[in-house]
């Protein structure tokens, strides 16, 4: 137990569905772009007013929203169980969405060292300043291309 609840490991439940619209409520915002990518998006505002989150909200940021609504976390918020020194050849690998994440390490074993966060790569391995422990992120996400801008 590496992580603190600050930084919180962040591993699905369950993968946004999408399925047949049974509802007029989430459901039938979950239109298909793609046959990998489901694409989550909400209505939009209302011309003339300030829309909410709930409207606008796109993605992961939208997925997580409706499970709150449910009374529900999308993610899990345990902190990351880190049962040895991660190693530059064998590092400790964190789940992620993105392909960087923030991590949170307070040493091998737990809590021998304050907290200390730093940005975390899916290319190689970062070891934490202060006790050495090695991260990299097990990327789950989908890459975007930002080359069309
Ligand atoms: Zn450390």
């Amino acid at each position: 137990m590496l992580f603190r609840s600050a930084l919180r490991s962040v591993v699905p439940r369950a993968l946004p569905r999408v399925q047949a619209p049974a509802a007029r409520t989430f459901a039938s915002a979950l239109p298909r772009l793609s046959a990998q990518e489901p694409v989550i998006q909400g209505p939009g505002g209302k011309a003339g007013e300030v829309p909410t989150d709930l409207e606008q909200a796109t993605g992961l940021e939208r997925f997580e929203l409706l499970h709150k609504l449910k009374g529900e976390e999308a993610f899990s918020l345990e902190p990351l169980e880190v049962p040895r020194l991660g190693t530059v050849a064998d590092p400790i690998m964190v789940f992620s969405l993105d392909t960087e994440r923030i991590v949170g390490c307070t040493g091998f074993p737990v809590d021998s060292h304050d907290t200390i966060l730093f940005p975390v790569g899916k290319d190689k391995p970062v070891r934490c300043p202060e006790c050495g422990c090695a991260y990299q992120t097990d990327f789950q996400g989908v890459e975007h291309d930002h080359g069309h801008h």
